[in-house]
């Protein structure tokens, strides 16, 4: 299979500042979105240093002997780590964060680390399915049976989450592996995407651009620009293409299924 993937970062319509970073390198199967916060713009250092380091991490220098969990944790954990050493040299940024969302694609498979309340989704079959669970407090009441879906996308307190790199010296990211089959699209994003639309919308959007990641990911941040664009809006979207490999799962060299497709920051 190939995946090409696109991806857009948007102040929207309210914030004076885009605290969101993105990453797409479709030459190594990586994409990422990372949503910053912090005073005195220290939002933005913590996602482009979060981006920065799982760049180097998965990109220009990654280990070719470890699966992609395993890749993926230690890139989460040097991205934790770039943060704290920013926070060390300028004490100001004290107090920054970001969450994270990484998708690492090899072979027939792709997987998923996240941190905080960046999602993935999946759109298959005509159906959009929820691949990660955010790390929000209004998601935790929700589990505790406290709150509904519909009362928690109305909570003042929606945007408080109870994990993020740069809050403590140790980070746990969930990880969860997607095989996945032609067809598939998978879509990456920041909560100001998913608190301005909902995800029956997101759905037809992607479904409206008939599998072609730029034009889905154009029509996503506009949607969520049009419905008030409340906040920094971030769209990943990457579609699986052609044959399953039937010697993906014996290739050993990373990276060798996926196209360079096109790209854009
Ligand atoms: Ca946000």
């Amino acid at each position: 299979m190939r995946y090409v993937g696109h991806g857009r970062t948007d102040r929207g319509r309210v914030r004076p500042h885009n605290e969101d970073c993105i990453l797409v390198e479709p030459a190594h199967g990586v994409f990422a979105v990372a949503d910053g916060m912090g005073g005195h713009a220290a939002g933005e250092v913590a996602s482009r240093t979060a981006i920065e380091e799982i760049r180097d991490a998965l990109c220009t220098d990654r280990p070719a002997d470890l699966d992609a969990p395993e890749l993926l944790r230690r890139a989460v954990e040097r991205s934790n780590l770039g943060i704290a050493r920013a926070i060390e040299a300028h004490p100001e940024y004290r107090g920054m964060g970001t969450t994270l969302v990484v998708a690492l694609f090899e072979g027939d498979s792709c997987w998923i680390a996240h941190v905080g309340d960046s999602r993935a989704y999946l759109v298959r079959d005509g159906r959009i399915d929820q691949l990660t669970t955010d790390h929000s407090f209004v998601n935790e009441l929700v589990r505790l049976g406290m709150l509904s879906r519909e009362q928690a996308a109305r909570d003042p307190r929606r945007n408080v989450v109870t994990r993020a790199l740069g809050s403590s010296q140790v980070v746990v990211p969930d990880i969860v592996e997607v095989p996945l089959s032609p067809g598939d699209i998978l879509l990456l994003c920041s909560d100001g995407l998913n608190t301005m639309v909902e995800d029956g919308e997101i759905l037809s959007l992607v479904r409206s651009a008939g599998g072609d990641p730029e034009t889905a990911t154009d029509r996503l941040v506009e949607a969520a620009n049009a419905a008030g664009g409340e906040d920094n809006v971030s769209v990943v979207v990457v579609a699986c293409q052609g044959a399953p490999d039937p010697e993906a799962a014996r290739r050993t060299a990373p990276n060798a299924a996926i196209d360079p497709g096109e790209t854009s920051r």
